[in-house]
């Protein structure tokens, strides 16, 4: 029984002290990964996470159940890469079902992708992100440490026969090393029938600090006129600012957390591996929920610290202020 409620008229919300709706929890479940992406896990990289502290599933559920009685409603499985924790599809499956969750997504770098993509879809994973920064097998090594290009591929092709209903593909761009393949990218995407998406490195850790990033507008504008694209709206288009092609064919995004912030209506906190809820990417304030879930607290009680970690949410992350503010990178908070 819960006491603890934002019940509003016509179904719960929860709002920050901003007056943001927060209804999206991107949820990680690991935070191991097997790339090094040079703008994201240090390479050598050993400090992961005990797996003691992980929380398990029958936790995970239990927090998922508490933010979709608050009034969540999308969850997205992330990381570290999501694949390599055990049974995903049995996870998924469980937080498909909870009352109130009616988007369920995943992202991934898609390297073990075609062995589990028809059970995700199975277990009620909608939509698919995928992590591809270039086409080229030679340039996919030198960003990740991998030589993985052509299992990727092979895992995209794969989700793609299994019916997700939305695959978008991430690519992190980068001066002088992929800039080059946006052509590229653009022709790959409308050949599949993936929504493109591109990304400014943010800094966070330093990894993503020693990366710097590409101001996106100037290749949006360009993209514009080459393909005759208008602005336009994906369903769970998150933060990205989107052009379509008039047929609808071809839809691109873009995600500019550095040249042009969208905080005002950032709707998402963040849950890393071992129960830290994050409410920002960009700032270190934080709940230890797992230490309140391995106390033993109520059902109510837990849903009243994470109403006071979201009304504690700031309005804005400070990536231009003070770059050095967040040193976890986006791995370790889930990306
Ligand atoms: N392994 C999964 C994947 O590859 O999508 C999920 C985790 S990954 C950390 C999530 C996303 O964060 C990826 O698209 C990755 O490119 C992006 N990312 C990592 N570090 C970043 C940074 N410093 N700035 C911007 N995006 C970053």
């Amino acid at each position: 029984m819960w006491a603890v409620s934002n019940q509003v008229k016509g179904g719960r919300m929860l709002c920050d002290n901003h007056g943001r709706r927060i209804d999206y929890l991107r949820l990680s479940v690991t935070d191991r990964c097997d790339l090094r992406c040079s703008y994201c896990m240090p390479e050598g990289f050993k400090g992961y996470e005990e797996p003691a502290n992980w929380l398990t599933f029958d936790e995970i559920e239990r927090v998922v159940g508490a933010f979709a009685h608050l009034g969540v409603r999308r969850i997205r499985l992330t990381g570290g890469e999501p694949l390599l924790r055990g049974n995903l599809a049995g996870l998924a499956g469980r937080l498909s079902v909870i009352p109130g969750i009616d988007d369920l997504s995943l992202s991934t770098n898609a390297t073990h992708l075609a062995k589990h993509a028809r059970a995700l879809r199975q277990a009620g994973i909608s939509r698919l992100n995928v992590s591809l920064d270039t086409l080229d097998s030679a340039r996919f090594a030198a960003i990740t440490k991998r030589d993985a290009l052509a299992s990727v591929l092979h895992g995209l092709m794969v989700a793609k026969k299994a019916g997700f209903g939305q695959i978008k593909i991430n690519m992190v761009v980068m001066a002088r090393v992929n800039e080059e393949e946006i052509d590229a990218m653009v022709a790959f995407c409308i050949a599949h029938g993936f929504i493109l998406r591109m990304i400014e490195t943010m800094p966070v850790g330093e990894t993503g600090r020693n990366t710097g990033f590409v101001a996106l507008a100037p290749i949006r504008e360009r993209l514009r006129s080459r393909f005759g694209l208008v602005d336009g709206v994906v369903p769970g288009g998150g933060p990205a600012r989107y052009l379509v092609s008039p047929d609808r064919r071809f839809q691109v995004g873009f995600i500019t957390p550095m040249s042009q912030h969208f905080c005002e209506t950032c709707n998402r906190v963040r849950l890393s591996v071992d129960g830290t809820l994050y409410t920002c990417l960009g700032q270190n304030d934080n709940v230890d929920v797992r230490a309140l879930l391995r106390a033993g607290c109520s059902d109510n009680d837990l849903a009243a610290a994470l109403v006071e970690g979201v009304n504690r949410k700031p309005f804005k992350h400070e990536f231009g202020e003070d770059p050095a503010k967040v040193v976890r990178f986006m791995s370790s908070t889930g990306g």
